[in-house]
């Protein structure tokens, strides 16, 4: 049986998920924009996946755009504030997903925008005395602050209410990357200084290629897609009705067992760290797994060694999946710009393992039995 420890990159689907589209398939055939009852229906099903996730989120129906990723989400929110929105600065971090990190480079790029990034400490918290110091500096037209909710490689989480009152306190919008932890952490919108936030469903147990944005009803954007009049003239284009359905299938799910998830996910990964640290004491972790840190990644370094260079693929033919560092767009292993931001000298060899709620600890102990085995790690002290 293989193991699959890489639930950060995406995760199965649910079965009660996959359900729900199948039958949304044989039932909403018709296009949302029609307006005989096929249409209707259609409509009916999206306006009602949009009311869970607005639940969800303690956010208004009117704040929620389905998209068809979390990459489209980011890429709407930083372009589109920009150009509607007034926004002549960018701050944000080296450590965000390529997806936000390579969109302000483009604006920086592109544009007369000042692109600021605030400096992180070693396990790639926000120095939020830097935020401030940012924050109060003279600068023209209004201000984007654009930070992740959890890092997708090593965990590290901020705080989303101090930097939303941080920002609110100086006028700036403030976009939180949350593609990570919609789900798994409560997030309630009504509550917080947050402007735009976004979703992705393949992390939380839902299909690939749909997504939402959160855009505050204060702030408005132009359309991103021009086209029809979908998604309220914000991106045309025939609604993904099935993919919709199962984002909101799965969310659902997500929120009503987010804490027995967590609890479970919690209990695996400080049994693997415990395992892993009682077999291979002179490995070490990013981030601040003990920390402010998403639950369900482990970034684990492994001393230089020639055995270490071939762990994941190594790991991959004993029929294990992790990722190196992060899941790579290009399918080669070009290094992390996250560790090569907060760890610049490392030769370490990192390895990020992620885990789930249907994650098991006999999974834990065949991985930790074939890293000893791939690593050479004394077979008497391997009694597992
Ligand atoms: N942001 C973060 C933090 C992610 O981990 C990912 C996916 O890896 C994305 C954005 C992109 O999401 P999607 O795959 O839906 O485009």
């Amino acid at each position: 049986m293989r193991v699959y420890f890489d639930n950060a990159a995406t995760t199965p689907i649910l079965e009660e998920v996959a359900e729900a589209m199948t039958r949304s398939m044989r039932e909403n055939f018709g296009n949302p924009s029609s307006i005989h009852r096929e249409g209707r229906t259609a409509r009916a099903a999206v306006e009602q996946a949009r009311k869970v996730v607005a639940r969800c989120l303690g956010a208004s129906i009117g704040e929620i755009f389905f998209t068809s990723c979390g990459t489209e989400s980011n890429n709407m929110v930083l372009k589109n504030a920009v150009r509607d929105l007034g926004v002549r600065r960018i701050i944000s971090s080296p450590i965000e997903h390529h997806c936000v990190l390579h969109t302000v480079q483009r604006i920086g790029k592109d544009t007369d925008v000042q692109v600021q990034q605030v400096q992180l400490n070693e396990q790639g918290h926000v120095d939020v005395t830097h935020l401030e110091a940012l924050l109060s500096e003279e600068s023209e037209g209004k201000t984007l602050v654009s930070l992740m909710h959890a890092n997708n490689e090593i965990g590290t989480m901020i705080d989303l209410e101090e930097i939303g009152n941080l920002c609110f306190a100086h006028g700036a919008y403030f976009h939180s990357d949350t593609v990570q932890t919609i789900g798994y952490f409560p997030i309630d919108l009504s509550k917080l200084n947050v402007n735009f936030i976004s979703g992705s469903a393949h992390k939380f147990y839902g299909p690939k290629g749909v997504g939402f944005v959160y855009i505050n009803s204060d702030n408005i954007l132009e359309p991103y897609l021009d086209g029809g009049a979908q998604e309220r003239n914000m991106r045309g284009g025939t609604e993904n009705i099935y993919g919709i359905v199962g984002l909101a299938k799965a969310l659902e799910l997500a929120t009503e067992e987010m804490d027995v998830r967590r609890q479970r996910i919690t209990e695996i990964r400080d049994y693997f760290k415990e395992q892993l640290l009682d077999r291979m004491p002179e490995v070490t972790f990013n981030g601040d797994p003990d920390g402010r840190s998403h639950y369900k990644v482990l970034s684990v370094d492994f001393p230089p060694s020639e055995k270490a260079d071939l762990i994941l693929f190594n790991l991959d033919i004993a029929g294990i999946s992790v990722s190196g560092g992060s899941a790579c767009s290009s399918g080669i292993d070009t290094g992390s710009h996250v560790i090569a931001a907060l760890q610049p000298d490392s030769d370490r060899h990192t390895v990020r393992f992620s885990f789930s709620h249907l994650n098991t600890t006999q999974e834990v102990d065949q991985v930790i039995r074939k890293l000893c085995e791939i690593l050479s790690v004394e077979q008497e002290q391997t009694t597992i």
